[in-house]
């Protein structure tokens, strides 16, 4: 067997138990007390460890899928071999192109990249041609407080006492965001997600009364997430810029709104759609009015693939971050978020390997 040769697949589920300094948001319709993705670990003949991230809805389903879908395609064939990654999406099309089978591809896609990286020796961004920027911002992105004006000022205030210098909310008010504002004053980007408030009928009215506060975009303004015409339609009426891009139903959906500039921002989820495709995506976006945005709503090898593609790509963007505790900070120590900024890791691949604990499986439960 050749060195390269991949030995093993596995999928390490990581539900990080956290709080937001509030009782548990609503989730899928359930009380959410962790932020849940997997870890994929992949290894070559030659004892190379490399680590991808996939998103997560249901530990049990997807480890199956990599126990019989994914790793049963994988192992023995060459970790180098950048058509490995096609040809499985592509023999296994018939199961969804979009859903938990392609976030399980996502994860094997980012495990492979740092996989080539720490195989040539070189940080992930060499690969992707290079970093534009040493550092790059990040925004602390909170969860929802329900509009709950006295809970969003406590919390804006203390990311801005961390150092942070731009803020998400998601909250669908312009109450919610007016308290945000009285908090940071004038000159700090506020993001807003509403996580597909509002019909296409509701959505210009509710963003006309957000316009005083001045919101930096409004993201996921629709239901459904996908109706580009109605998004299209939005984006004409003018005003605050949109966003979109984590609902995606898959790669070439995305590219397809980043190509016809149905929004401003387009927001490729590296753990759903892989690393590939959402470089493709930001080079779509090198030039143009159209901008990509990585949704980074994770913290592990996703979160550094998301890293270095927005070290690398032409447009400065920030990183999201979301701002709550967690019972382990995932690269706390090898990757730290310092006064709102991470630097870029230029160790070989990612940069950075999950910590022991998470490599275990210690909150795999
Ligand atoms: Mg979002």
């Amino acid at each position: 067997m050749s060195p390269n040769a991949i030995v093993s697949v596995a999928c390490i589920p990581m539900r990080l138990p956290f709080h937001h300094w509030s009782p548990p948001p609503l989730f899928a319709g359930r009380p959410r007390d962790k932020l849940d993705s997997a870890l994929v670990r992949v290894q070559t003949e030659d004892g190379t460890v490399a680590w991808g991230e996939s998103y997560c809805v249901e530990p049990r389903a997807l480890k199956a899928i990599f126990e019989t879908l994914i790793e049963p395609l994988a192992r023995g064939k060459d970790g180098d071999d950048t058509t490995l990654l096609p040809a499985m999406q592509r023999t296994l099309h018939n199961l969804g192109r979009s859903g938990p089978v392609v976030h399980a591809l996502a994860g094997l896609d980012i495990a492979l990249w740092d996989l080539r990286a720490k195989r040539a020796g070189v940080p992930l961004h060499e690969l992707l041609g290079g970093k534009r920027r040493n550092r790059v911002r990040a925004y602390a992105s909170l969860l929802q407080y329900y509009g709950d004006a006295g809970k969003l000022d406590a919390v804006t205030t203390r990311a801005l006492d961390e150092g942070y210098t731009e803020v998400k909310l998601h909250e669908r008010t312009a109450d919610a965001l007016a308290a945000v504002r009285r908090a940071t004053g004038a000159g700090i980007p506020i993001m807003v997600d509403t996580n597909c408030a509002w019909l296409p009928d509701e959505a210009p009215a509710a963003i006309a009364a957000m316009a005083p506060y001045d919101p930096f975009w409004i993201e996921e303004p629709i239901w459904p997430p996908e109706d580009d015409r109605a998004l299209a339609s939005l984006r004409d009426a003018g005003g605050i810029p949109l966003a979109v891009g984590e609902n995606a139903a898959n790669a070439l959906a995305l590219e397809r709104m980043a190509e016809q500039a149905v929004v401003q921002y387009v927001q490729p989820s590296v753990i759903k759609l892989g690393l590939t495709a959402a470089w493709r995506i930001a080079q779509r976006c090198a030039d143009g009015a159209v901008t990509c945005a990585p949704q980074v709503a994770f913290f592990g090898p996703g979160y550094l693939a998301s890293l270095h593609l927005i070290a690398a790509q032409q447009k400065e963007v920030s990183l999201e971050r979301l701002y709550v505790e967690l019972a382990h900070v995932p690269y706390g120590r090898s990757v730290p978020i310092e006064n709102g900024w991470v630097g870029i890791p230029d160790g070989p691949g990612l940069g950075a390997d999950p910590e022991a604990e998470l490599a275990a499986g210690q909150y795999s439960n």
